[in-house]
């Protein structure tokens, strides 16, 4: 009965964004400066 236990095991993987270095969940675009496979799909205001 260690279930806090179990959560630990279950961190997600992050890749470094190739644009900003940022750590991100793969698959999705970069939190940090809104970088997708290799193109930008938002916008993010700290850009500037
Ligand atoms: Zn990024």
């Amino acid at each position: 009965m260690r279930r806090a236990y179990n959560s630990v095991l279950k961190l997600p993987q992050l890749s470094t964004c190739p644009q900003c270095a940022a750590p991100y969940v793969p698959h999705r675009l970069c939190p940090a400066c809104g970088f997708y496979k290799g193109r930008q799909v938002i916008t993010v205001s700290a850009i500037g």
